[in-house]
């Protein structure tokens, strides 16, 4: 880490308690989010060799819409930035993939209605497949991430309102949050997994990132956000921070230990905090103290924020035990970084505390910070 990152960083925040906080105004939020994000609707679940309904259902929009508007926030569409961004983090054969496979899949003989892989390759550094069955199980990392027909034009979508957030925040908001739906933090540079697609969240971050920032990705859904982590793994101008249920018993079970640091120049620019199954505020809030502090070593000017909120003690996943009024103490903490910031939707399952988990989160973010804090 650079010292003037620090000198710069430290100079920023006196400016701002100087203004009167201990960050930027908070007291107002833009909203953004695409209708086309409804059309994806998973089908395909397997839980213990069982198919279930997929719990990444776009009824979820619903229940995180009406926590924005309870709270009085405007929603807005986002524009269309094109390929560009997107394609700063994927690969051109990737995204090809996801635009094209659908229709290549259903002229197979006996076609299913979704995409969903039977193979996976052992290595991935041999021939490129050719056949839909085989891109599948290269662009596929496992069967949580069925491609339906309108699977790219929601993920597509879902990325645009990330990248409408990061450009709110880049022309000066001090906030601004991506209802992003479909997910993206377990997506790669070149590979589906987990319900995500596009990965949103390292969308965001190498948009400012190009934009003259220097941003962390603190990611705070019940999952290691392993497709972020492997975007940026062998980088050192963006720092990624996971905190998340312990990998070795959870999804994505090969991903999210502590021992991953980062590769190459990127070492010791990842950061992950697995957390035992079962944690509850007390230990999470734990966690996200020793993310700040590296957030604060690195000298970030701006933070992408990957909210999940399937930590949540109900949620149908059930790893963690954050509570409702949890979730308002992990915004106050993260607040208290003074960063603009990025919030970008990761996780977050249906169940009646839903919507009050996300105005929990909102509504502390949106308080202004005590004198003092
Ligand atoms: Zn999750």
């Amino acid at each position: 880490m650079a010292p003037d990152r620090l000198s710069v960083a430290s100079a920023c925040g006196k400016l701002l308690s100087q203004a009167g906080g201990s960050g930027p105004d908070r007291s107002a939020m833009q909203v953004f989010f695409h209708e086309a994000q409804r059309q994806h609707d998973p089908q395909h679940f397997l839980v213990a060799g069982t198919l279930r309904p997929s719990p990444e259902q776009p009824a979820r929009i619903d229940a995180l819409l009406a926590a924005a508007r309870n709270l009085g926030l405007e929603v807005q569409s986002p524009g269309d930035a094109g390929m560009a961004p997107i394609a700063a983090v994927h690969s051109t054969d990737y995204l090809s993939f996801l635009q094209t496979i659908h229709e290549r899949w259903s002229a197979l003989s006996g076609a299913g209605p979704e995409v969903v892989p039977n193979i996976h390759p052992e290595g991935r550094s041999l021939v490129y497949p050719a056949h839909p069955a085989g891109l599948a199980g290269y662009h596929q990392a496992d069967t949580a991430c069925p491609i339906g027909p309108h699977t790219w034009h929601s993920a597509y979508w879902s990325a645009q309102t990330a990248i409408a957030a990061a450009d709110a925040v880049l022309r000066g908001a001090a906030s601004a949050y991506a209802l992003c739906r479909p997910p993206g933090h377990h997506a790669t540079s070149d590979r589906a997994g987990g319900f995500c697609f596009l990965s949103n969240a390292a969308i965001a971050a190498e948009r400012c990132l190009r934009a003259g920032r220097r941003p962390a990705v603190l990611d705070i859904d019940l999952h290691h956000g392993n497709g972020t982590q492997q975007v940026f793994y062998e980088r050192q101008d963006v720092l990624t921070v996971s905190i998340h249920a312990d990998p070795s018993r959870f999804y994505p079970f090969f991903w999210g230990h502590a021992g991953e640091r980062g590769a190459g120049p990127g070492h010791g620019y990842n950061l992950n905090l697995p957390l035992a199954l079962g944690t509850g505020d007390d230990g999470f809030l734990a966690a996200l103290a020793e993310a700040s502090e590296r957030i604060r070593l690195f000298g970030a000017d701006l933070l992408v924020l990957a909210v999940g909120l399937d930590a949540f003690e109900g949620d149908p996943f059930a790893g963690l035990a954050v509570t409702t009024g949890g979730f308002g103490r992990i915004a106050t903490a993260c607040a208290s970084l003074g960063l603009p910031t990025v919030l970008v939707q990761e996780g977050g399952y249906l169940s009646p505390e839903l919507t009050r988990n996300l105005e929990s989160f909102l509504a502390s973010w949106l308080r202004p910070a005590p004198s003092g804090r």
